[in-house]
């Protein structure tokens, strides 16, 4: 997922480990190279800036160039930077689902993995903490997608709400909840209509639903190969409906990852899942530490 990235680095820091001593301006040039492999991998600049800057403070306090094995420092220094950067929700995968039945509230664009990332949620919900849950599709305007969640549904073996043609997005959420609370559901997840770009029709559409059900979690959705338009469209739908979190999708491409840096930083929400793949097994909670060990390589 940070192949790219983790090239440059690993060119970055061989250069470095090599030698003996390391001088100041060693650490300054090797930190250069680091702040163009951010932002090459689509890092925001202030985050890439910010980021830079911890490591240098933190070479400079353990004064590297004294160490044994300085260069090795440095590394341990940007590791556990890019943790911190990294690092958002306190358990990420444990999602607030007490008090049934919870609502999941889905958002997010077209495209970006919102309909397989509810299947694969709705899996893991099922398998590993046993819970009953209830999908509802409230695309009501490609009625493939509809299809799309119940096929997913019957493969995975969770319940879809019966698709009733001509209701509002709004109809249908109440219909879910209805359904959850009488047919003993723990959670049940609402998979909102994306669109190509954010548009008012699309946050209203939201606003509504959220206004309805009262969302225990609000997870976007977001294709991680976008970088930093993924980090904007976050910040977007966060200043108009709020979320709980986000999914980052097609992390299993050699994409740049940069979003995975920025997402914290910038919009102050956590990553929460990473989509690894089509498949419904593919999806894990976000791990500073692994990410952190797979972009340093
Ligand atoms: P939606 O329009 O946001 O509901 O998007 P879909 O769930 O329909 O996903 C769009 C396409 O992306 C589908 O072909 C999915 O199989 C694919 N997809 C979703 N998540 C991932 C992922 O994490 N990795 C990869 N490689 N493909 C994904």
């Amino acid at each position: 997922m940070f192949e790219n990235l983790s090239e440059r680095l690993s060119g970055v820091f061989d250069r470095l480990t090599k030698q003996g001593a390391l001088s100041e301006d060693d650490v300054k040039t090797a930190l250069r190279e680091v702040r163009v492999a951010l932002l090459e991998a689509d890092v925001s600049l202030p985050v890439a800036r910010e980021f830079v800057k911890k490591v240098q403070d933190q070479a400079t306090g353990q004064a590297v160039t004294k160490s044994v094995t300085p260069g090795q420092q440095v590394v341990k220094i940007v590791h556990d930077a890019l943790v911190d950067t990294l690092k958002g929700a306190e358990d990420p995968g444990r999602l607030k689902i007490d008090n049934p039945p919870a609502p999941i509230l889905m958002v997010g664009l077209q495209g970006g993995g919102k309909t397989t990332t509810t299947g694969k949620i709705a899996k893991r919900l099922k398998e590993r903490e046993g819970k009953k849950v209830l999908l509802a599709s409230l695309d009501i305007y490609r009625p493939a997608a509809m299809d799309q969640l119940a096929i997913l549904g019957a493969q995975i073996g969770v319940d879809t709400l019966p698709i009733v043609k001509g209701q509002t997005p709004v109809d249908i959420a109440k219909r879910a909840k209805q359904q959850a609370a009488l047919g003993g559901y723990d959670v049940y997840m609402l998979d909102t209509a994306g669109r190509l770009q954010i548009d008012e029709v699309l946050m209203k559409e939201v606003q509504d639903v959220a206004a309805v059900v009262d969302p225990r979690e609000t997870l976007l959705v977001v294709d991680g190969l976008t970088g930093q338009v993924a980090v904007e469209v976050a910040e977007e739908f966060d200043a108009k409906i709020g979320i709980t979190g986000v999914v980052l999708t097609r992390m299993d491409g050699d994409g740049r990852g940069g979003a995975a840096l920025s997402m914290r930083a910038v919009t102050g929400k956590p990553i929460r899942f990473v989509g690894l793949g089509e498949k419904m097994d593919a999806l894990e909670t976000f791990e500073p530490e692994r990410i952190a060990g797979r972009i340093l390589g």
